[in-house]
């Protein structure tokens, strides 16, 4: 993997403004990862995709995550600093291509979800319900009697069974951030989706990015891609010579 140059990731934000959060990550992802083919990135568990954007995150803003969140015992807002590498969940082994599981009398085979999954739905208009999702990740479901199901009759407790099964098959993809509150003592958990996280990072770099333009190309005369092609080191020292 590399880091994305300041001109790439101006580009890559611009091109994902358009697109949903999933298009968004790939849209990352294709020129960090000049291993891997778009499908390749495409079609990886959601796991590795979050595994490979929280390398890509350490590489362009650091090893340190904040996270803001309120406290559920006394609604004070808290501010959580973490090294990313904390939320990485030992890779191996990655999920296997198609689980198995027999519950209440059903025989599944199934496999974990990808980003071209979630495209899909997207694609179809459909919320990213649990049903939805399975129908396009179950391989093959029958009954005592070999009879198919398709996803749509399959029992709730099989839905949660393999529910459960994917998230335990690739567990990246399901992290949660431990929390505790100074003020009250509450200690919790949340959900950290890296997508979201990264996506708003890049949305205020962005922001404070073009203003930089704007100040410098003002004050020197410069063109963007000259002030896109500064260190960030170059360019807040520029920024303090021209008092800003
Ligand atoms: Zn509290």
């Amino acid at each position: 993997m590399r880091a994305l140059s300041a001109a790439e990731l101006l580009e890559a934000w611009e091109r994902g403004l358009a697109a949903n959060l999933t298009e968004r990550m790939l849209i990352l992802l294709g020129p960090s990862c000049p291993d891997l083919t778009g499908d390749e990135l495409a079609d990886m568990p959601l796991g590795g995709r979050d595994a490979l954007l929280m390398e890509l995150r350490a590489l362009l803003f650091g090893p340190a995550c904040t996270a803001v969140a309120a406290c559920p015992g006394c609604g004070e807002q808290l501010e959580a600093t973490f090294p990313v590498a904390r939320l990485r969940v030992a890779a191996d082994p990655p999920p296997p291509e198609v689980l198995r599981l027999h519950n209440g009398g059903v025989d599944v085979a199934f496999r974990v979800p990808s980003s071209s999954d979630l495209l899909a739905l997207a694609a179809a208009g459909t919320a990213p319900d649990i049903r939805q999702l399975l129908s396009r990740c179950i391989v093959e479901a029958w009954g005592v009697d070999r009879a198919a199901i398709g996803s749509e009759d399959l029992p709730e407790v099989v839905i949660t069974a393999i529910s459960d099964g994917m998230a335990a098959a690739d567990p990246q993809a399901d992290v949660e951030l431990a929390l505790a509150c100074q003020s009250c003592g509450a200690m919790w958990s949340a959900p950290f989706d890296i997508a979201s996280f990264l996506w708003a990072e890049i949305h205020a770099w962005v922001q404070q990015l073009l203003r930089d333009v704007h100040l410098l190309a003002r004050a020197y005369g410069w063109r963007e891609p000259d002030v896109l092609a500064l260190s960030p080191v170059r360019r807040i020292l520029y920024l303090e010579l021209i008092g800003q």
